[in-house]
């Protein structure tokens, strides 16, 4: 028998949440951010789920030609544009549009001699101060492009720091809004600035004619703590489970795990889960992290090891060898436990943990209805 853990995507809750995105973003055309991977859903399991979707957008060619090779024939947007000159021959081959975010790129599309017509989406730094131009340059940079025989359309695109919270006491978008707006009203062209969080909180104050979804495609709140999946109406997209491999009766006094970190107050079982940070499982969880253990909500003991973690099987009913537990999102008996209550407790964001599960846990499909 091989060890019980698995990573489940659950491609019926994905297609809830891009119809959720879908109601937010309205006229607006919606892109499917599918970068690293999928946020570690695997591009191949995402793309059904996604296909109905305006666009995609992510960072590696590779990752575009995956989906083109899946029968993607919408716009694909690389959101970090080319890194070589030579990738405008691929982004030629294959229809990829690209953010131009420096001037050097503008240099290697100048020096491109092929009759191609590249759309761009021409990135303006608003502040967050990682890519793009500035604003004092950013109207040069959309002239350069623009008298180039090789562009077709430029879209003026920003990305926000903010915009799952507050900055400064106001909207943690309003500060680089406002630039956006100042700069490229004077110019034509259309506009993408949301992200998830932007999407959900604040689309009916922003102009974006191309909207960037991404964590919410996954089902994890992008503002979190200050709202929850179910604020939203969003389902998990992944569910990593496994099983309990053993049962200890533990005796008031005696310690648990690597670095005797706990001690019990009185005696009690704990279940030792096949599921460690080998796993993907974030060592830095501390004890008391929320799990699910036949379905029922209980939390971790003790340090997360390489290849097991220990739960607190007090108040359990039902539990044996082979009894399942998850880690996070759906369990069989229809609980859920949201990735981001994890990822709060390890001190990081849902984004990470999806991205960190490792090659040695295999994925399934689910198809079931009963998840969303
Ligand atoms: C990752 C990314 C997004 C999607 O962000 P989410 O918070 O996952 O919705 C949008 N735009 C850019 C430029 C990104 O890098």
């Amino acid at each position: 028998m091989s060890r019980p853990i698995s990573l489940i995507i659950h491609p019926d809750a994905m297609i809830h949440n891009l119809s959720i995105a879908k109601h937010y973003s309205g006229e607006n055309k919606l892109f499917a951010v599918v970068k690293a991977n999928a946020y570690g859903h695997r591009i191949e399991n995402s793309y059904d789920a996604f296909k109905t979707a305006d666009g995609f957008a992510l960072l590696e060619i590779s990752e575009a030609l995956k989906l083109r090779s899946l029968g993607c024939s919408s716009e694909i947007l690389l959101l970090e544009g080319i890194f070589t000159p030579d990738d405008l021959t691929l982004c030629e081959q294959y229809g990829l549009t690209m953010v131009i975010h420096s001037f050097q790129q503008i240099e290697w599309l100048s020096s491109y001699q092929g009759n191609y017509k590249f759309n761009i989406f021409l990135k303006l730094n608003s502040g967050m101060n990682r890519l793009g131009f500035k604003a004092e340059q950013y109207t040069t940079a959309w002239n350069m492009l623009h008298k180039l025989n090789c562009i077709k359309n430029i879209v003026h695109t920003t990305h926000f720091s903010d915009a799952d919270d507050i900055r400064l006491g106001i909207d943690g978008i309003e500060y680089q809004y406002k630039t956006f707006q100042q700069i490229t009203h004077k110019i034509p062209g259309k506009t993408s600035v949301c992200n998830s969080a932007a999407l959900l909180r604040h689309s009916k104050k922003l102009s974006s004619d191309y909207c960037r979804a991404g964590i919410m495609l996954y089902g994890c709140s992008p503002d979190y703590p200050k709202h929850s999946i179910d604020h939203w109406n969003l389902r998990p997209t992944m569910t990593l489970k496994s099983e309990i491999i053993s049962i200890q009766c533990v005796k008031a006094g005696e310690t648990i795990g690597y670095g005797s970190t706990f001690t019990a107050e009185q005696d009690m079982q704990i279940g030792i889960v096949a599921c460690g940070y080998a796993d993907g499982y974030p060592r830095s969880c501390p004890s008391g992290t929320p799990i699910l253990v036949n379905g029922q909500l209980t939390h971790t003991i003790g340090r997360v090891s390489m290849d097991m973690l220990c739960v607190d099987l007090t108040n359990i009913r039902n539990s044996h060898i082979g009894t399942e537990v998850t880690m996070w999102g759906h369990s069989s008996t229809g609980s859920i436990l949201p990735i981001e209550l994890v990822a709060h407790a390890a001190g990081t964001i849902g984004y990470e943990l999806m991205c960190k599960i490792t090659a040695r846990v295999p994925i399934k499909i689910e198809r079931k209805t009963s998840y969303v």
